[in-house]
């Protein structure tokens, strides 16, 4: 291959040049979400990020499986070992089953995912459907001794490991300090120490997702399962493992340990970790009140939104920054990459109009090797649209009358424009939506129609609210109950 791909490795913490183990074939892992709720501009950047590569990299005739998890179980409150469950605590406050909540923000993540234009992955594989694996994960690990059970629970004994081997060199973090930053918390003293963490947990009476195991009927810890699934479809060591930098410790370093422990052998040759947003200079949180959802951006409604923002325009916002920089939300920042965008594209239109001249007043070549230079240089997205903005001037002057352009680099041109913005970026000339007056009259009768269910089902009144479901259906307008309320689809 004539390109030559260098990415950041988070763990020699240097750029290298990208040589998977068995090409064409790549193997990526990428951590996903925890479905317990809305997916959020958090989840907005690694989704892109890591399409970014899985499409570069299949541009480079790359033959990628692209794994990415579900988690839905283990994942407890604050990361820790201590807590509830993050599903269970939801699917007890709404009165669902676990899998009801999981299966719910499942799908809605993947519209999410969908409107942002993000390629589905190769494989989606989730926590709870991966139960024996990771049992059978934990079992090697208490074979090679780096783990020991307590109470019927199953804990990774982090000083032990790092007698023989480095917990903390992905991090850079010492065991030293983790043992005087971990204060004693309550509950913990059936480990060892306070570092260690959970690989299996004994369930508590309350705790409703459980299954049998030899040690006791609970659940696998949350590091556990990328662990399990990306040995079973990727391998003991496959190519690049990616996330966001939150996930780097304790998540990213444990998950080496516990292979390590168990395989004998490093499991990633790439970690990749995209940087944060923050949203008007703050870092977002529930208790700030500047928690957005990809939804809310999508409409506009959100007290911090003076405008709805389209999903392309999210996406082109966000690969206006490198992966590793950190990136800031304002209405301010969006409208710039709103009125870019639209130039960017409007120049594709002008492109194709545009009539072939004698000469060429512009390097192509050049243009073409740094546009690939960019990517080649860890995915430098800013770079490969600043290069592109250069030859929107050129593209215009064209139009002008005051260029020109042969009709071989003319048509080398379109070809290149089309392969950057829509193969690679994945920006797509999507039609805005404005529905027409017919079909938000339609819209809002429905509404009505459904508050008054809600009224009559919170009276007990259920002959009511059923009839207004059935009247609804037979005008193929299917009502479903849902953990946000009542939802409708027209079924066509
Ligand atoms: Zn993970």
């Amino acid at each position: 291959m004539e390109n030559t791909l260098h990415i950041y490795n988070s763990m020699d913490r240097k750029k290298e040049e990208f040589k998977p183990n068995n090409p064409p074939n790549v193997g990526m892992y990428v951590c996903g979400p925890t479905v317990y709720g809305d997916a959020h501009l958090g989840h907005a950047r690694p989704a892109i990020t890591f399409d970014l590569l899985f499409r570069y990299l299949q541009h480079l005739g790359y033959k990628v499986r692209y794994v990415r998890n579900i988690t839905d179980v283990g994942h407890l409150e604050n990361d820790a070992d201590e807590g509830e469950d993050k599903i269970a605590k939801k699917a007890r406050l709404e009165q669902l089953e676990p899998m009801e909540i999981v299966h719910y923000y499942s799908r809605r993540y993947h519209k999410n995912m969908d409107q942002l234009n993000t390629l589905p992955v190769s494989i989606e594989p989730s926590a709870s459907g991966h139960i024996i694996e990771q049992i059978e994960f934990v079992k090697k690990i208490l074979e090679s001794g780096y783990a020991y059970e307590s109470e019927g629970s199953v804990y990774f004994d982090v000083l032990k490991y790092n007698e023989a081997h480095d917990y903390g060199k992905l991090s850079g973090r010492k065991v030293e300090d983790l043992m005087t930053n971990t204060r004693d918390l309550a509950g913990q003293q059936e480990k060892k120490n306070n570092f260690d963490f959970a690989l299996w947990k004994k369930a508590a009476p309350e705790h409703i997702m459980r299954w049998p195991s030899p040690w006791s009927e609970g659940f696998p810890g949350w590091h556990m399962e990328c662990s399990a699934m990306g040995k079973k479809y990727l391998g003991d060591n496959f190519d690049i493992h990616g996330g966001g930098l939150d996930l780097l410790f304790p998540h990213h370093e444990s998950e080496i340990a516990q292979s390590v422990a168990a395989n004998g052998k490093d499991p990633v040759n790439y970690w990749m970790h995209n940087n944060m947003i923050s949203i008007n200079g703050q870092k977002m949180s529930k208790s700030l009140g500047n928690f957005i959802t990809l939804d809310e951006l999508f409409s506009g409604e959100h007290k911090l939104l003076t405008q709805a923002y389209s999903p392309i325009v999210v996406r082109f916002f966000i690969l206006q920054a490198h992966y590793r920089s950190t990136v800031d939300f304002s209405n301010e920042a969006l409208q710039a990459a709103e009125k870019g965008l639209e130039k960017l594209l409007n120049s594709i239109d002008t492109l194709e109009s545009l009539q072939p001249g004698e000469k060429t007043d512009f390097d192509l070549p050049a243009f073409k090797t740094k546009c690939y230079n960019a990517l080649n240089d860890d995915l430098n997205s800013p770079v490969l649209i600043a290069q592109l903005f250069d030859a929107v001037k050129f593209i215009n002057s064209v139009a002008a009358g005051q260029s020109e352009i042969s009709k071989k680099d003319l048509d080398e041109l379109k070809e290149l424009f089309h392969t950057f913005v829509f193969d690679i970026l994945g920006l797509t000339k999507e039609e805005k939506q404005t529905p027409d007056a017919d079909e938000s009259m339609l819209s809002e009768a429905i509404n009505t129609l459904l508050e008054i269910r809600a009224r009559a089902k919170k009276n007990k009144d259920f002959q009511t609210a059923d009839m207004i479901r059935d009247r609804l259906k037979e005008m193929n307008i299917i009502v479903t109950d849902t953990p946000n309320g009542a939802e409708w689809t027209i079924n066509k």
